[in-house]
């Protein structure tokens, strides 16, 4: 393994998303002052990001790593949810260990080179023999990613896995306990065991949820079920697409139920626009969640991608931007409310503590050449250079030629 980065010292003249220049301190990975740019050049340890945004740095509320970038091997047809776990389900027995490491480290590298520092895939319990392949793979790749990139694990638990297949992938260092009820016959039984393998273990949870325009919503149910967990436990939801077409009535119940268990929702625009609405060719329904009541009753709200160039979703780029731009398009996000969503507020779903330019935060940013939020999130540069606790841990640069 290459040597741990070193930490720097200082960021100088860097533009904030708010429009300030300013110089960063650093020191034991966190950040030690903000203060106004002295404009001065940097010495050995420091870092110049003149004509550079400094962002909270991206985390991935969602990924399936031992899924990414299968895509191309795969070759699946294209089609909505069902069809996506088929193809996957044909293809997965046929992986090993090793093979989906290399995907997933692949998939990694890109997310850290495209600035996110952190990370939280779902791994799936594999039907066949060696259901475990995946939990080993991922839990190696966390090994490896020490010191530069934080990843949490959380065993994607089928209708059909058996408990105890669960419980081992828990014993094996998986993070958190999760699963799909809306693929199960019977959700809210589903949803009850998956909670119940949880609290039996006393970690958290992190459930795909109502993913799916249509049927009996189960986010309610899952709310009302762990308001009363010890408030550092974690607990999320991924997709819920059907709250995105509830009557608003019906709607207000559940924001309120979210809000009051301090539950996250994660939404996930480029897989969910690609997977729901296959059925409605006119008036295509974008399939996401109800992002404005969320945001408005002051709900945890994180963006990720979920997955990557893999059956569930044939394209996407690894990059937080994409995801913060889609929000924005697709969600009617703010740009500031659609990039908190990919970082901060990622983070805070997440469970992980702050970070950013403020004093006694997590030294991890994105730098990207540009000059304000609006134009980073539209053009997405390549040119990135990207901080873990302080240490320059990926640095991006392209070169234009240009006929004009
Ligand atoms: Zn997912």
């Amino acid at each position: 393994m290459p040597a741990l980065p070193q930490p720097l010292t200082r960021l100088l003249n860097a533009t904030l998303p708010e429009g300030r220049t300013v110089d960063v301190g650093l020191r034991g990975g966190r950040v030690s002052e903000v203060v106004e740019a002295e404009g001065r050049a940097a010495i050995e340890g420091e870092l110049d990001l003149k004509g550079w945004v400094l962002l909270t740095a991206p985390a991935e509320p969602h990924a399936h790593l031992d899924k990414a970038l299968s895509w191309d091997q795969i070759a699946p047809p294209m089609g909505d949810l069902r069809l996506a776990i088929d193809s996957w389900r044909a293809h997965s027995h046929t992986m090993t260990t090793e093979s989906i490491a290399e995907r997933a480290f692949a998939a990694a590298q890109l997310m850290l080179r495209n600035g996110t520092t952190a990370v939280r895939t779902h791994v799936d319990l594999l039907v066949g023999p060696q259901p475990l392949r995946g939990v080993q793979a991922l839990a190696g790749l966390r090994e490896r990613l020490q010191g530069r990139m934080d990843l949490q694990i959380t065993a994607l638990a089928a209708p059909d896995t058996p408990d105890e297949i669960v419980h081992a992938a828990l014993d094996l260092g998986v993070d958190l306990v999760g699963g799909a009820p809306h693929l199960a016959p019977d959700p809210l039984r589903d949803l009850t065991r998956l909670l119940a393998i949880a609290e039996s273990r006393g970690v958290g949870t992190d459930i795909h949820t109502d993913e799916g325009l249509d049927g009996e919503p189960t986010l309610t149910y899952y709310a009302k079920a762990v308001q009363d967990w010890p408030a550092d436990r974690i607990r999320s939801a991924g997709h819920c697409v059907r709250q995105g077409t509830l009557e608003p009535a019906e709607l207000a119940q559940t924001v309120e139920a979210v809000k009051a268990a301090d539950l996250g929702i994660i939404s996930l625009p480029i897989t969910n626009l690609y997977l729901q609405g296959w059925q409605h060719p006119v008036s295509t329904p974008r399939g996401l969640t109800a992002l404005r009541a969320f945001l408005d009753a002051g709900v945890k709200i994180a963006g990720g991608a979920d997955n990557l160039r893999d059956p569930f979703n044939p394209v996407g780029r690894g990059d937080a931007l994409e995801t913060a731009s889609l929000l924005v398009t697709a969600g009617h996000l703010t740009l500031t409310e659609a990039y908190h969503a990919v970082s901060a507020g990622a983070r805070e779903v997440l469970g992980l503590p702050p970070a950013g330019a403020f004093p006694g935060a997590v030294a991890d940013f994105l730098a990207v050449r540009g000059n304000s939020l609006g134009e980073v999130v539209a053009a997405a540069p390549a040119d990135r250079i990207v901080l873990y606790r302080g240490a320059l841990v990926a640095r991006s640069s392209v070169v234009h030629e240009t006929a004009l």
